[in-house]
This record gives C-alpha cells, sequence and structure tokens, in this order.
C-alpha cells in the first residue's frame, strides 16, 4: 500500500460540480503531498466537456466511472432530481470503490460536493472523514444551514408556509445582506411540493453531518457570512475558505479558438461576454429579447447561444452539447446586422480565457459560482441575470453588497425586455456607473490574489486542511469496518 496521503473525491454529475472539484484536488496537489481519485457518476455518455476537463487530471490524480445510471422516466425529471437520485443509485457501487481504495491507498479523506452527502454514509461505514465541497458562497452555505431550521420551525407551529414566509421578509442570513423571500434558492410557498425541494432540504439537513466544509470563497471576499460561519454554532463542522479556486485555461497556443483570436482584434475592455454556465437556458421570447437588446445597445459582444427553451431555465443543465441549431432561433437578419461587432458561440466556450483577455470589458452571466469566481479573479464587472439554484441570491451579493454588478428588472411578464437590456448594457460598458462596478471589481482581483499569495488567508486554510487530513493517516490500519 502507498504511504502518500489520499483523497477521494465524488462530484455529482454537472460541469459545474465537477469543475471546482476538479481545481480544488489540483490546488490541493501542488501545495501538499498528497495523490486523489475521482470517482465518476454518470448517467449518459460524457459530454465533450466533462471528457476535456477529465483528460487535464493527470499523476498524482487518477479518475474511474461508476456503472451508469439509466432513468426509464428522466424526460419527466428535472436536473436536480436526476442528479439526486444518481447519487442515490450510486451507494453500492461506491461502496465498491472504497473497498478498493482502503486496500491499495492510503485514503485519509473523502470530499463531496452538496449533493453528495448519501455517501457519507459510505465513508463513515469505512472510518473515513468526508467533507463537503461548497460550491456556492458562503452566503448560500450558511442559507443551507438556516432552512431546515425554518422548515422545522413551520411544521412545528404548523403555520401556512406562504404566511410564515411573510414574517421572514426579508430573510436575514447571518452575516449577509437581506435578501427577499422571492429571491431565496427555493420558498416554501413557490417550491414546497416540488421535487427540488425535497432533495435540497434532504441534503441541507445532512451538510452538519460533514467533519468540515471546504468552502470555495475567500475572507475578503465574504466576511460577514464566513465570520458568521466559522462562529461556534454548536453542530457546525468547522469551515475552510480556501478559494477563489478558478481553472487556468487549457486552449493551447497552436489551436487557439476563434473566438479568442477575434477577441485580440478588439479594442480593450470593449467586449461584452454573454453567457449562462454550463446549463442555462432562457425562454424563446426572452432569447428574442436579449439579442434585441444587445443590438440596441451598440456594444461589441461575444454570446454564447443556446438553444431556447420554454419549460425550465437549467434544461441543458445535464447535456452540454454543441448548439449549432441555435442559430435558427435568433432573431431574422441578426447576426448580419451585428456581424461587425459581434460574435457568437453555439458549443462550450474557453470562459476562462475570454474572461482573462484584455479586451473583455463585462460580463451577462446567470451568476453560477464558478462564473462569479472567475470574473472576481479577472476584474470583470458582471450584469447578473440569475436563472436558476442560488443564483438570485447570488445577484443579490453581487449587486446590493459587492456592488461589482447591475440586475436588470423583468417586467410582469417575467421578462427583461430590450430597452432595459440595451440601457444595462450601456451602463456597464460606458457609464459612471460601470466605471465604479469595475473598479471595485479590481479591488476585489487583488484581494482574491492576496488570498492565495504565500501568507494569504486561503493558503493558510488549505495548509491547516491538508495538515488535519496528514495527521488523519493513521486512521484506517486496522481499523475494522463493515
Ligand atoms: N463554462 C465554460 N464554457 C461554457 C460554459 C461554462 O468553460 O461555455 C464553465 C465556466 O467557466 C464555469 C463552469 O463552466 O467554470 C460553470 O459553472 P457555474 O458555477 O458558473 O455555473 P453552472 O454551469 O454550474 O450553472
Amino acid at each position: 500500500m502507498k504511504q502518500t496521503p489520499h483523497v477521494a473525491l465524488l462530484p455529482s454529475p454537472g460541469m459545474g460540480h465537477l469543475i471546482p472539484l476538479v481545481e480544488f484536488a489540483k490546488q490541493l496537489v501542488r501545495h501538499h503531498p498528497f495523490s486523489a481519485t475521482f470517482i465518476i457518476p454518470t448517467i449518459g455518455p460524457l459530454s465533450s466537456a466533462q471528457t476535456s476537463v477529465l483528460k487535464s487530471l493527470s499523476e498524482p490524480i487518477s479518475h474511474l466511472f461508476l456503472p451508469p445510471i439509466t432513468f426509464d422516466d428522466h424526460h419527466h425529471l428535472d436536473p436536480v432530481t436526476q442528479i439526486a437520485l444518481t447519487m442515490t443509485r450510486s451507494l453500492p457501487s461506491i461502496r465498491d470503490v472504497f473497498e478498493s481504495l482502503i486496500a491499495t491507498t492510503n485514503l485519509v479523506a473523502f470530499v463531496v460536493d452538496p449533493l453528495g452527502t448519501d455517501a457519507f454514509d459510505v465513508a463513515k461505514q469505512f472510518c473515513i472523514p468526508s467533507y463537503l465541497l461548497s460550491t456556492s458562497p458562503a452566503m448560500t452555505l450558511s442559507w443551507c444551514f438556516l432552512f431546515p431550521k425554518i422548515q422545522d420551525e413551520m411544521d412545528r407551529i404548523q403555520m401556512a408556509c406562504d404566511k410564515y414566509i411573510d414574517l421572514l421578509e426579508p430573510v436575514q442570513i447571518p452575516g449577509c445582506v437581506p435578501v427577499r423571500v422571492t429571491d431565496l434558492m427555493v420558498h416554501p410557498a413557490r417550491d414546497g411540493h416540488s421535487e427540488i425541494y425535497k432533495w435540497i432540504l434532504h441534503h441541507c439537513r445532512r451538510f452538519s453531518l460533514a467533519d468540515g466544509i471546504i468552502l470555495n470563497s475567500f475572507v475578503d471576499l465574504e466576511p460577514g457570512p464566513i465570520k458568521a460561519l466559522q462562529g461556534n454554532e454548536p453542530g457546525n463542522p468547522p469551515v475552510y475558505p480556501i478559494g477563489p479556486i478558478v481553472g487556468a485555461g487549457s486552449s493551447s497556443s497552436l489551436e487557439r479558438p476563434e473566438c479568442l483570436k477575434w477577441l485580440d482584434n478588439q479594442p480593450r475592455g470593449s467586449v461584452l461576454f454573454v453567457s449562462f454556465g454550463s446549463g442555462g437556458t432562457l425562454s424563446n421570447d426572452q432569447l428574442n429579447e436579449l439579442a434585441l437588446g444587445l443590438e440596441m445597445s451598440g456594444q461589441r459582444f461575444l454570446w454564447v447561444v443556446k438553444i431556447p427553451d420554454d419549460r425550465s431555465a437549467n434544461a441543458s443543465y445535464l447535456s452540454v452539447q454543441d448548439q449549432d441549431d441555435a442559430i435558427g432561433f435568433l432573431p431574422k437578419g441578426f447576426m448580419e446586422r451585428t456581424k461587425e461587432r459581434a460574435l457568437f458561440i453555439f458549443s462550450w466556450a474557453p470562459q476562462v480565457e475570454v474572461l482573462s483577455h484584455s479586451s473583455t470589458g463585462g460580463f451577462v452571466t446567470h451568476c453560477g459560482w464558478n462564473s462569479i469566481l472567475e470574473s472576481v479573479v479577472n476584474g470583470v464587472p458582471l450584469i447578473a441575470w440569475p436563472l436558476f439554484a442560488e443564483q438570485k441570491m447570488n445577484a443579490v451579493m453581487l449587486s446590493e453588497g459587492l456592488k461589482v454588478a447591475l440586475r436588470p428588472n423583468m417586467n410582469q411578464n417575467g421578462i427583461v425586455g430590450r430597452e432595459e437590456i440595451a440601457g444595462t448594457v450601456k451602463a456597464l460598458m460606458e457609464g459612471d456607473e460601470g466605471k465604479m462596478l469595475r473598479n471595485r471589481m479590481l479591488e476585489l482581483k487583488e484581494a482574491a490574489l492576496k488570498a492565495l499569495s504565500k501568507d494569504g488567508s486561503s493558503t493558510k486554510s488549505l495548509s491547516e486542511l491538508a495538515h488535519k487530513w496528514k495527521s488523519n493517516s493513521y486512521i484506517k490500519m486496522n481499523t475494522k469496518y463493515m
């Protein structure tokens, strides 16, 4: 058996979970003498984006795939439910992998993302400490500890959930800006009967079973919630803020993607990047308004266009594929009219490289946490356009707390109209307000660099964690497990 301390990581399906776990593992082995195995649950065939992330792994990080989980009824299941069921149905094969890792490595820790907490039970059987890597900000983590308490109180007093939730308005998450109930990740009156609500509640209840929580954030970005989380709330695991950990980009100079070559030819800070993450999807009407609003703004833009879907905003979360057919959904003549100042991507974009390019001056984002951190480390100000999961809470933090984003208003039909879009884009790219947001983002960029420097808060936090894991080495030797 090898003596190097070994960590097993279990990312739930979806790029937004895989990427931060991969980047965390790379950071760990870069700075500390560890090896790691990724245990990859699968639903269907891997996308090319997933394949290229996994291909970026090399010694001492390896990966293996679990037998695929199939759903007869997957068309009727939302992505969160599919992910959650994949994780629970994979538990027997995760147990098999543990047996093999225990026999062949010096396994000292197990890391999952927020939808993988059921696998804590497997690690417990083998006496391996379990850690949660929070793929969202400290604010969401803090909400996740509060949410089951709110639910229990509602159940206890048996008050109608809409009435009870009215009493909370706006919700005070410890250390955070107040959040309107409608901006919460889920709320009982709106989502109480949905499968998503049940799964999120289920996993939030299990967060406190972790031996520790690894937070992809840093103290200067979220001082309030991190302080609150690190307070002595009984039952909460220790929190390690080790971020911002983001990818470095992987395009080789030989095969420089077209969009980067295009950016090379644009003026400094002049391009607005528009992308809604790995699976964010707009409705047909919204896609139309966004196109016309971008056109009206007169600004340069680089847009990752996805096929619209009127049913749900995370429709393509589990099926990241090239979307050439999206061209047919854009307004007639729009691409021709904007061709001198716009470029369109219908596939997986090299987002990290786009955001670090000097021509990129703003980002319309769905407020996924990875996208936000990638903007912070590159000092790019934002237009916050949240779609699903905790993204509305992130938008509140960005626009009302950190003041690094503008948040366009929706009309009564739940659509952001073209004039609103054009006005917001101009304000970000040309206006005084945009300048203030940009300066504030540059301050955060400096703070991020400091957190990751040799004596920075995040570097120290990672070292503390690595030290703790190294000292766990003895645990499994001669330990009897079920
Ligand atoms: N991403 C990318 N190219 C794309 C879309 C997304 O590289 O075309 C990356 C992005 O840089 C980020 C991740 O995928 O690292 C998306 O994570 P995020 O938390 O922002 O949102 P999610 O996709 O989970 O909703």
